[in-house]
């Protein structure tokens, strides 16, 4: 997916929550480290694919 803000291409990955840690976007390519923390609680397990550019620090999801 291109980003609507930079025109660069964002990286595919995930949202999740699991109750313990915080909302969390995880690249689905790459390092485990790449992770961005969106939320630092979270109340209940949830997952969902999202799009993150690094450069303009945006997170695009599909609904
Ligand atoms: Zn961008």
């Amino acid at each position: 997916m291109i980003c609507p803000y930079c025109q660069q291409e964002m990286q595919k990955g995930e949202l999740t929550a699991d109750g313990r840690r915080g909302i969390t976007w995880w690249p689905s390519d790459g390092p485990s480290w790449n992770r961005v923390i969106v939320a630092k609680n979270a109340l209940w397990q949830s997952q969902a694919e999202a799009f993150y550019c690094g450069t303009c620090k945006k997170i695009l999801i599909d609904v």
